[in-house]
């Protein structure tokens, strides 16, 4: 069978990217659910009840440049999360997108964080 062609114009995986490889399915995960263009998984160090996260299949390396490159699929990441936040039956919940190293992220591969079920401070650490 013939090979997907390679993406160069970005988006392409990578491969020394965690969370391509758990798209890939090389690494497992407790999946939440999927979709053509994203994947929700339970994160592995939770930080709340429900910690979640959600990214594209998409490789970008921050949700901005998701966002800026193909914006459905942005959307499409968004409107997951609130469907799980549902699902969850979450009242108040907080979508985080952690951008750059100083500001705690860890993986270079865009991802939402979807906490909820407890109390949160607000302006946040
Ligand atoms: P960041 O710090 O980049 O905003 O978020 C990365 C998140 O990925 C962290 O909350 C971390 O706990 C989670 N994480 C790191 N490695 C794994 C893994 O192998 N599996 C899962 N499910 N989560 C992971
Ligand atoms: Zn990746």
């Amino acid at each position: 069978m013939a090979q997907e062609p390679r993406r160069d114009d970005g988006g392409g995986p990578q491969d020394d990217c965690l969370f391509c490889k758990i798209v890939a399915g090389h690494i497992p995960a407790t999946l939440v659910r999927e979709s053509d263009t994203t994947v929700a998984f339970r994160d592995i160090n939770p930080q709340a009840p429900t910690h979640i996260l959600l990214i594209p299949r998409v490789h970008y390396p921050d949700a901005a440049t998701l966002a800026a490159a193909e914006p459905a699929v942005a959307a499409d990441l968004l409107r997951a999360a609130g469907e799980i936040a549902g699902e969850e039956k979450l009242e108040s919940y907080r979508i985080v997108f952690n951008t750059g190293s100083g500001a705690g992220q860890t993986v270079f591969h865009a991802h939402a964080h979807l906490l909820g079920g407890r109390g949160m401070q607000w302006p946040p650490g």
